[in-house]
């Protein structure tokens, strides 16, 4: 596990049990009902209540942005009825690093922390999906005031992946 924090124990337990939970959920819906891309993220508040949960849906809404993370935020904004999630102190848990158009997304919708599992390079490597150009992005969100953990559970977050492209999965890329 790595952090742009100290590791309070507390926060990195909570994201396992969380995150090992949409792992779970993902191989089983790729495995079985396969309407999604192989991500899967959840927005929760700081008392630990889930409000959205939300896959990766490019393929099926035909829409390059319906990356699980900007499905479940504009879910939790949804539910909520805001635009700006700072407020409210929620959570974003997804299984894979957020790429270069996710991590835009979650700092203009204002989430306090995000947790995640798979590393982008490791995403790339075993789908060869583009993950994008990401410098020192973990420092600039400490800048901004976000906890960063990542590479948590990275086990089950790859077995995922690979599920996915056994299946012979779309995998598609930006020009
Ligand atoms: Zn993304």
């Amino acid at each position: 596990m790595i952090s742009n924090e100290p590791v309070d124990i507390e926060k990195a337990a909570r994201a396992v049990k969380i995150i090992a939970g949409l792992q779970r959920e993902l191989i089983t819906r790729i495995q079985t009902v396969g309407d999604c891309g192989p991500f899967l993220a959840a927005v929760y508040d700081r008392e630990g209540r889930l409000i959205a949960k939300e896959a990766n849906s490019v393929v099926q809404d035909k829409c390059s942005h319906c990356h699980a993370e900007m499905n479940a935020l504009k879910a939790a904004e949804r539910k909520l009825d805001t635009f700006d999630l700072a407020p409210h102190h929620v959570s974003l848990y997804v299984t894979a690093e957020p790429c270069i158009m996710c991590l835009g997304g979650i700092l203009w919708a204002g989430v306090d922390a995000v947790y995640y599992s798979v590393s982008s390079r490791r995403v790339e490597e075993i789908t060869g999906f583009d993950e994008g150009f990401k410098s020192g992005w973990m420092s600039e969100f400490k800048k901004r005031g976000i906890t960063v953990y990542g590479e948590i559970e990275t086990a089950l977050g790859e077995e995922a992946l690979r599920v996915y492209m056994q299946l012979g999965k779309k995998v598609y890329k930006p020009r």
